[in-house]
């Protein structure tokens, strides 16, 4: 990284001190954009990096809400409003307790290069909340839902932000948080959310877009290599919305998904992942991974407190949540053979681990390229609300497999132009930036 970025980056760190997610990201993207910045003077000169790196808005908010026992809860509410140069900030809410500050940054940041790299007219933003929606009843979730909503509601719209789900929010979430801005609201803002219900404005494939969109994207990667999933033996881990469709999605192209994981160990399925069974137990029951390896009748183990990046694998999709993935793990991965890693998640492999991957020459596919089928697909649901349209899943699904396509070969070309050839990670960071960039050297200083 030469001197004029890592000047800025210790102006980043400094500014938002404690934020290491977001440190962490803000330095993997200045680490592709020494070339960029030699070739565009105009991007120094018109501070376009600074800019980006400081969100044009960050909300802070109560959140108070009374659970079964009568008792008055606290949770922080977050939407970090990042950059709309391309159009209404657009990103998903995320409800874990881990959740502060940093982590809303840092996802916040992500999307905006994500959301570019779609193609789609889409800024970026992130919320969430540090409110733990497991084991909660569902009275309790709607509660918490429609007090986080009766704040954020003024700070939302179609034409402003646009949130969706991640972590901890999916459909039943999405249901409560949209009834209540539709009520205080008095108006029916379908696009104000996306990843609504199919009954009420939501879009066919839109819950399994993101795990197809990594399964589509690794695809890509792989065919540059002559190789295709047929007969891989894929590990993912998580086992929420991203972890499963993947699997579903890698399976129905001839590979075998022989593991997955939650917070609390993780399965190993030899004959292959019963996706069926898997959905019942964490979409329909909301129950543990464990269950799955109780329920399958002595074909499959459960690990409980597990590593699931201790099972051998040829392609890794990892669908849970950053930082996950380490160096050692990384380090194994590499020495049992692994051919491709694409990311589900946000930033689930730590740089070092990355670095393992590049330099052992495994095809990497970083979050922001491999798991914007989720986002895109949501720009799409946005297309449906607008014209009061709803389109067929196949032709939805078409849609889905155009972009992921256009987006690995942006990341492959722009990597290419850039010197970087097969660096997915420097082609995704520098096509998403100028595109940004170039938006906003066209709209001035604002
Ligand atoms: P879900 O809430 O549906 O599932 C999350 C899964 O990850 C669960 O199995 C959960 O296990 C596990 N997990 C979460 N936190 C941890 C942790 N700290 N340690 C171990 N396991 C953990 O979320 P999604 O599937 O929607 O999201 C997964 C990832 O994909 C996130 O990084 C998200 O930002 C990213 N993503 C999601 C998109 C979407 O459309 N949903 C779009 C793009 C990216 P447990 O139940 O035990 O907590």
């Amino acid at each position: 990284m030469d001197q004029h970025l890592l000047d800025i980056r210790e102006d980043v760190f400094h500014r938002n001190q404690g934020e290491s997610e977001f440190h962490q990201a803000v330095t993997e993207v200045f680490e592709s954009l020494n070339t960029v910045i030699g070739k565009h003077p105009e991007y120094a000169d018109a501070a376009i990096l600074q800019r980006m790196c400081e969100p044009e808005r960050q909300i802070i908010f109560r959140v108070p809400w009374t659970d079964d026992e009568g008792k008055v809860q606290i949770n922080r509410g977050f939407r970090v409003e990042f950059n709309s140069a391309l159009g209404p900030y657009k990103g998903g809410l995320r409800f874990h307790p881990s959740v502060y500050l940093g982590t809303v940054k840092f996802l916040g940041f992500e999307q905006v290069f994500k959301n570019a790299l779609t193609g789609m007219p889409i800024g970026g933003g992130k919320g969430g909340s540090d409110f733990d929606p497991r084991g909660r009843s569902e009275g309790e979730v709607m509660r918490f839902c429609q007090s986080f909503m009766t704040e954020l509601y003024r700070h939302i719209g179609e034409y402003t932000d646009v949130p969706a789900g991640d972590i901890g929010v999916g459909g039943r979430e999405i249901g409560f948080l949209f009834g209540q801005y539709k009520r205080i609201t008095n108006r029916y803002e379908s696009a104000v959310l996306t990843g609504k219900g199919m009954g009420w404005g939501g879009s066919l494939l839109r819950p399994e877009a993101t795990g197809y969109g990594a399964v589509l994207f690794a695809q890509e990667m792989l065919k540059t290599r002559g190789a295709t999933f047929d007969g891989q033996r894929v590990v993912v881990s998580g086992s929420g919305n991203v972890a499963i469709n993947a699997i579903d999605k890698a399976q129905s192209l001839g590979a075998t998904a022989v593991a997955a994981s939650d917070s609390g160990g993780y399965i190993v399925d030899e004959a292959g992942i019963d996706v069926a069974l898997l959905r019942q137990i964490k979409e329909v029951e909301r129950g543990r991974i464990s269950e799955y390896a109780e329920r399958r009748g002595g074909k499959a183990k459960y690990v409980e407190n597990g590593c699931v990046w201790d099972v051998d694998a040829t392609v890794a999709l990892p669908s849970a949540t950053q930082n996950e993935l380490e160096a050692k793990d990384a380090k194994r991965l590499v020495e049992a053979g692994i051919v491709a890693v694409a990311e589900g998640a946000n930033m689930p492999c730590t740089a070092d681990a990355t670095a393992i991957f590049q330099e052992a020459g495994v095809l990497f596919g970083p979050g922001k390229a491999a798991n914007a089928g989720g986002v895109a697909t949501s720009a799409l649901e946005m297309q449906q609300n607008a014209s009061r349209d709803s389109w067929s899943f196949g032709h939805t699904e078409r849609r889905l497999e155009e972009i992921m396509i256009g987006i690995h070969s942006t990341c492959a070309t722009t990597a290419d132009r850039y010197g970087k050839p097969g660096n997915y990670v420097a082609g995704a960071n520098i096509a998403g930036f100028t595109k940004v960039a170039d938006a906003m050297l066209a709209l001035g200083v604002i």
